[in-house]
């Protein structure tokens, strides 16, 4: 994880508060990620809802789609900077893209 600790690396949510702080997988679990520190980032509680277990081209467009039907509140009642959250979205893609099987479960020689 070398994104900022303190805030959300989607939405930018100052997480001062730990019950709305969650490790998000870059890559989900469900996915083949592995449970590695390189594969977590902090997320806000509504932004690890939001993108759940989506790849990051559909959770790009999930919030673009967001952005123009304004549902734009997360759970603590913030407005979402949805343009930055497009930003940080291709920010951690390109993390995920770069890094590659190193977030993923090895599968063991046989
Ligand atoms: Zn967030």
């Amino acid at each position: 994880m070398r994104l900022d600790d303190k805030y959300c690396c989607y939405c930018g949510y100052l997480l001062g508060n730990l019950k709305e702080t969650t490790k998000e997988h870059i890559i989900p679990q469900s996915k083949g990620g592995n449970n590695k520190y390189i594969n977590k980032v902090h997320c806000c509680k509504s932004c690890n809802g939001l993108r759940d277990n989506l790849s990051f081209e559909s959770f790009y467009s999930k919030v673009e789609t967001m952005m123009n039907e304004a549902k734009v509140r997360n759970d603590m009642g913030e407005y979402y900077n949805c343009e930055g959250m497009l930003e940080n979205i291709k920010y951690v893609k390109e993390y995920a893209d770069k890094m590659g099987d190193e977030l993923k479960y090895k599968t063991r020689p046989s």
